[in-house]
C-alpha cells in the first residue's frame, strides 16, 4: 500500500466524477453527508478510490433506470480503536440471505456478464488497510455496505 492523507470528501467526490454519466444515464441521485469532525485519513488513496468505485458499480446495477445512492461517513469507537465508517447505501433489491455468505468469494456473481472481483478486490484492499466491510439490508429495500478503517 502507499499510504497518504487523503481527504474522504475529496475520495468519494473523485469517485462520483468518475460514475457521474452512469449516474445521471440511470437517474440516480446520489446523497452525500459526511463527518464534520473527521475528514483527513491515512489510506492508500488509489486502491480506495477502486473499492468506492467497486460499490458505486454494483450500487448503480442494483437500480438501473432510477434510484438512490447514500455516502455517509462519521467516527466510532470499536474495541477501544477509533475507526472511520463510510456506509455507502443503495436503494435496489437487496441481496438475498441466502448469498451473503458467498458475496466476498472471488469469481462469485449473479450478473450475467459479471466477474464476480468488485467485492473480493472491496474486501482485499480493506483489510489491508486494517478495516472491514460489513453488509446491512435496507428497510425497506436496499443495501448499505459499511467500509471501517483504523484511525491512527
Ligand atoms: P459482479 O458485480 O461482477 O457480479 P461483485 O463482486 O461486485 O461482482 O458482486 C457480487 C454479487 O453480489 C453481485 O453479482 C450481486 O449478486 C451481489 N451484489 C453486490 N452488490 C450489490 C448491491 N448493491 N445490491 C444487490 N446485490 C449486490
Ligand atoms: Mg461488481
Amino acid at each position: 500500500l502507499e499510504k497518504k492523507h487523503v481527504s474522504v470528501r475529496q475520495l468519494l467526490e473523485n469517485a462520483i466524477a468518475v460514475m457521474h454519466h452512469r449516474i445521471i444515464n440511470n437517474n440516480l441521485t446520489v446523497s452525500v453527508r459526511l463527518s464534520r469532525q473527521i475528514d483527513m485519513i491515512q489510506i492508500d488513496p488509489q486502491r480506495m478510490e477502486q473499492v468506492i468505485l467497486n460499490l458505486l458499480f454494483n450500487a448503480i446495477e442494483a437500480q438501473p433506470g432510477s434510484g438512490k445512492i447514500f455516502l455517509s461517513s462519521r467516527r466510532l469507537k470499536q474495541k477501544n480503536r477509533s475507526m472511520l465508517e463510510i456506509v455507502l447505501g443503495d436503494n435496489g433489491p437487496g441481496i438475498p440471505k441466502e448469498i451473503l455468505p458467498h458475496i466476498f468469494d472471488p469469481m462469485f456473481t449473479q450478473k450475467s456478464k459479471g466477474t464476480g472481483i468488485g467485492l473480493n478486490n472491496v474486501k482485499r484492499i480493506v483489510e489491508a488497510h486494517g478495516g472491514e466491510v460489513k453488509i446491512k439490508t435496507r428497510q425497506p429495500m436496499g443495501t448499505n455496505f459499511l467500509i471501517r478503517l483504523p484511525l491512527e
